[in-house]
């Protein structure tokens, strides 16, 4: 069992009109009122980040957005930037998901420039690392997750990734249906830990909430949730049903 407080966070890819996107909101909002002991979060597509907003204005649920560009603003055709994230409500910024590096030439160094972007707003960044499964098979998974962190989060001070928050979340498993094992996941959950402490001390590495992602669904969440360095999980498809996400958050 984690040692920090808990982090699960729902993200809601390219699904949900506004008002789809608020009848889900207004049911999870009903559905983890009483939860305190668990921090909770979704990333609704830009469009319905508003109408989320407002209707989980009074409760514990934060919102986040599921990417961010890292100029502050500028002629940019499309793009969204980390003050209109935070002018909207957003607590959090996902950064780097495997969708973006496999499909909009997300690479290690734009992923840097979002973080520190972030990181000037205040918002949090959800740092997301993970190997694919050519590189899992060909023993690779910890020298893809190392530099991805290293290039990732190049240059920042300890006081800086303090405020990160890092997933794992290994291509293979994401919308598959399946999961790393919880010793899989441990694995590099402790790997990751290991190189914050070597980068930023033991202070930062302690805080530094690492989440897994994957085809976390109700029924795998509490055996995940049980590993030392699983501080929570970043949910996909599962967080798209209010019911299923609640579930999931009170592992
Ligand atoms: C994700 O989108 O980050 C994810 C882990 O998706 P899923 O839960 O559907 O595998």
């Amino acid at each position: 069992m984690t040692a920090r407080k808990p982090l699960i966070a729902g993200n809601w890819k390219m699904f949900k009109t506004g008002p789809e996107a608020a009848e889900t909101a207004s049911r999870l909002k009903d559905l983890v009122s009483d939860v305190a002991d668990v921090d909770i979060m979704v990333a609704p597509p830009f469009t319905a980040i508003a109408v989320v907003k407002e209707l989980l204005r009074d409760s514990f649920v934060h919102v986040g957005g599921q990417d961010l560009f890292w100029e502050v603003e500028g002629a940019y055709t499309g793009q969204i930037s980390a003050p209109m994230l935070k002018a909207a409500g957003c607590t959090h910024v996902i950064i780097g998901h495997s969708e973006r590096r496999q499909f909009f030439e997300e690479t290690n160094d734009s992923v840097n420039k979002k973080v520190r972007a972030a990181l000037s707003e205040d918002l949090i960044p959800v740092v997301c690392v993970g190997e694919s499964e050519a590189e899992r098979e060909s023993n690779l998974t910890s020298a893809v997750v190392q530099n991805q962190l290293e290039e990732g989060l190049a240059g920042l001070t300890s006081e800086e990734a303090q405020y990160l928050t890092v997933a794992y979340e290994p291509v293979w498993a994401i919308g598959t249906g399946k999961t790393a094992t919880t010793e899989q996941a441990q694995e590099v959950h402790e790997f990751i830990r290991e190189r914050l402490k070597t980068t930023y001390g033991n202070q930062v590495a302690n805080v530094v909430r690492i989440l897994y992602g994957g085809s976390v669904k109700p029924n795998n969440i509490g055996e995940l949730m049980a590993m030392a360095d699983i501080d929570g999980a970043l949910v996909g498809g599962a967080s798209l049903d209010a019911d299923s996400f609640a579930a999931i958050v009170r592992f």
